[in-house]
């Protein structure tokens, strides 16, 4: 359990029901598997949603110490955060855009605007012209996924009017809707990418292109173009989930134990009393809970291990507790405050996921503020 034994110091990983511990050198390591896979000319780095859940400022403040100079943030306020982590070098891109009247703020803290509608490309060329800088923006055009982006109609009105005029494109981007599968739409969206990159090309010759994240990048390099944009396989989770995961861990996740019972005849366990043990089963109720993000689906087919041991979750999660079926655990592995394993050796952020019927995503970014945060470091930076 790297990183996570007591030391006198730290008093708050004792006050603390549950330790998360963040590995900072497998993501850099994670960042360098992407971009050594990667043909693009920048493989960057998102970091929206406080980076995956893991802590935005430190896993910025890490990649950019491994030579990453992109980075992706959803919201301006994270941009912000991001742009006083890592200081002026890198470029900060903020994949929403500018909300109406921001575009000052963008200018402030030298971010890149997403340009995603035509009234965000309006705002900004508004703006530009009226403070006389030369900021550059990303276009993001629509090519299947109809989330964010021009649709292509209104792609070609404003190649036709001149709706892109006093813009600074950096790129042209799009976003894959269908990457960690093989599915004929991903097909469908390159070709349409890459008609639009070419007329774009015509009117911005030097504007680069942006396409894939994190299971696009095991497309295959006619999927990289120039900007890649990696997010949730940094933090470990796989980008190819029909194949091994070539990513390293960077999560683990311990829960304390606070009590350990031997019911004494059969019975019921938790909230609704739905899941029935028998005489004599041993259980140990455990400081976590769905308002730390573990997701209440969990409790029907989730386990988590004591000294590698398998330990089946009874009932239902609660708030703040889980409980767990630990009869085939030694008693002297259940003393007060001996760590159930959550996330770890034994069981991944995927598997968790799994059980709980949803994706790594949303087991990352639900990672709750409750935790006491132990951060291995990454090797120290190298002198530019
Ligand atoms: C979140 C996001 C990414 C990163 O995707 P991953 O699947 O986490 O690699 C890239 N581009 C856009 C537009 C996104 O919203």
């Amino acid at each position: 359990m790297v990183g996570l034994t007591s030391s006198p110091q730290d008093r708050a990983q004792d006050r603390a029901g549950a330790l998360l511990s963040i590995d900072l050198a497998a993501l850099t390591e994670n960042w360098r598997i992407l971009k050594a896979r990667c043909t693009a000319r920048d493989t960057g780095a998102v970091v929206k949603a406080d980076g995956y859940g893991t802590g935005a400022v430190q896993a910025a403040i890490a990649l950019k110490g491994a030579g990453c100079t992109t980075f992706y943030v959803a919201h301006l306020d994270e941009g912000i955060a991001v742009r006083g982590a890592v200081g002026a070098g890198p470029r900060v891109v903020v994949m929403h855009g500018p909300n109406r009247g921001t575009e000052g703020d963008f200018a402030a803290h030298k971010l890149v605007p997403v340009l995603n509608t035509p009234a965000q490309i309006a705002g900004w060329r508004k703006f530009a012209e009226a403070s006389d800088i030369l900021s550059e923006s990303l276009v993001h055009v629509d090519t299947g996924m109809n989330r964010l982006g021009l649709t292509r109609k209104e792609f070609d009105a404003h190649i036709a009017d001149g709706g892109f005029n006093g813009l600074h494109p950096l790129a042209l981007m799009s976003h894959l809707a269908c990457s960690e599968m093989n599915h004929p739409l991903n097909q469908a969206q390159r070709a349409a990418f890459a008609e639009m990159l070419s007329i774009f090309k015509s009117q911005f010759p030097d504007a680069k292109a942006s396409f894939t994240n994190s299971s696009g990048i095991f497309l295959g390099p006619a999927y990289h173009y120039d900007y890649a944009r990696p997010g949730v396989a940094l933090y470990g989770v796989n980008p190819t989930p029909d194949a091994p995961n070539p990513m390293l861990p960077v999560v683990r996740l311990f829960a304390k134990i606070i009590q350990v019972r031997r019911v004494d005849r059969a019975a019921t366990v938790g909230y609704g009393a739905t899941a029935a043990v028998p005489e004599g089963a041993k259980l140990a109720t455990v400081s976590i809970g769905y308002a730390d993000g573990i997701p209440r689906a969990w409790g029907a087919g989730g386990y988590g291990f004591v000294d590698g041991i398998r330990c089946p979750v009874k009932g239902r999660v609660s708030m703040d507790l889980v409980i767990f079926d630990v009869s085939s655990v030694p008693d002297s592995g259940l003393h007060q405050g001996a760590l159930m394993e959550i996330i770890g050796s034994n069981a991944s952020v995927d598997d968790v996921a799994t059980a709980s019927g949803t994706i790594g995503y949303e087991i990352l970014t639900s990672l709750g503020a409750r935790y006491h945060r132990h951060y291995l470091p990454a090797p120290a930076a190298k002198k530019p």
